[in-house]
């Protein structure tokens, strides 16, 4: 059975400060394998890492595996979203070391060909809907972003609300957040609005917390429902689905940047939310693999972002992961345990 978490690779091109300095790279890519080169030990076989998908970010697009925004969204975003259609939960998510391209591969930038995945997913949500025209069927459309910052859950729909809000358990619907904004959308520009605000807000909040926004989590959150109604019978039918996008916090470990004190507690925690993340993905690959049917020994409660996601993670809904990777040898420990990670999840 395959699994069902799909697992891709992304490596951004250098910045400047890296070619500048002349920096090397220490990635290779061919079809669906990444290979990865130890500065210290050129001679060395280099490690070779096998996922869905393994792409790569040239300047021209004559490479193989290079992969624009849209093959990005088409190969993963669109699956995913054909998912949710169909009822599953979806949930996608970006892990890597801040700079590596989490927020260009899931936001991107405001030119249309750099639209990352949630832009391009919300705008064919609509598209797709308009186009099933179907008298019978209706849909709604509410999303809610927030933002995890050590464990603390804070509302990026309504920066005014005061405090974390409390995370609490529905006993049918599962783990939810209390008083969390669900605001109603009827078209993409009403989306793209409210993460722009979603956005600023989260700037803002990190520069007054003197931190900065690579430290939390953010997760934006479309709750989608369909809703169909029998002529014979009059009564309506419901699916509806939740789709999870995730732009989560630098994998970097502290000590790599001299944490002390308050940084340190700080990188222990987001580690955490990111340490059971993998436990629980790998768990649910574990799980796929050898068919176990029980969920039990799934670390869902160790971490605020996994309980939240439980709903997205296991059972009846599909999950990717998309890992991005910087392609200069100065990275080149935190890269391979980003490989790692990625490699785990499979
Ligand atoms: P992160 O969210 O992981 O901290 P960013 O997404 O902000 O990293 O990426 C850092 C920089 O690299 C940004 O300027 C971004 O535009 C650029 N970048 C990242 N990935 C790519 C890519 N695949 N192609 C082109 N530029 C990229």
């Amino acid at each position: 059975m395959a699994s069902s978490v799909k697992v891709a690779v992304r490596v951004r091109p250098f910045n400047n400060r890296e070619t500048n300095r002349g920096a090397k790279c220490v990635i290779q890519m061919q079809d669906k394998s990444t290979c990865i080169i130890n500065p210290k030990q050129p001679k060395d076989t280099p490690k070779s890492f096998t996922f869905d998908y393994s792409y790569w970010s040239h300047s021209t697009a004559e490479d193989p595996c290079f992969a624009s925004q849209r093959q990005v969204y088409l190969d993963i975003g669109e699956e995913m979203l054909l998912h949710a259609f169909e009822g599953y939960n979806v949930c996608i998510f970006a892990y890597g070391q801040t700079g590596a391209g989490k927020s260009y591969t899931m936001m991107g930038k405001q030119e249309p060909e750099q639209q990352g995945i949630i832009p391009q997913l919300c705008e064919d949500l609509f598209k797709r809907t308009a186009e099933n025209f179907d008298p019978d069927l209706s849909y709604s459309v509410e999303v809610s972003y927030m933002e995890i910052y050590c464990e603390r859950v804070r509302d990026l729909l309504n920066p005014k609300s005061k405090g974390p809000l409390r995370v609490r358990e529905h006993p049918i619907m599962g783990p939810y957040v209390e008083d969390l904004s669900k605001l109603a959308v009827t078209n993409y520009t009403d989306i793209a609005d409210l993460m722009d605000c979603g956005n600023k807000a989260r700037t803002v909040a990190a520069t007054n917390m003197n931190e900065t926004s690579s430290r939390s989590h953010a997760v934006f959150t479309i709750l989608f429902t369909q809703r169909r109604h029998d002529q014979m019978t009059n009564l309506d039918t419901e699916k509806v689905s939740k789709i999870s996008l995730v732009d989560l916090a630098g994998s970097e470990r502290a000590d790599s940047s001299g944490a002390k004190g308050m940084r340190l507690k700080e990188g222990a925690n987001i580690n955490k939310s990111l340490t059971t993340l993998g436990k629980v993905i790998s768990a649910l690959a574990d799980m796929q693999s050898t068919k176990k049917r029980k969920s039990d020994f799934i670390p869902y409660r160790d971490s605020v972002l996994t309980w939240l996601l439980r709903e997205n993670l296991g059972g009846n809904s599909r999950t990717a992961m998309i890992a991005a990777l910087s392609p200069a040898d100065i990275n080149y420990e935190e890269t391979l345990s980003t490989l790692r990670y990625a490699d785990r999840a499979k």
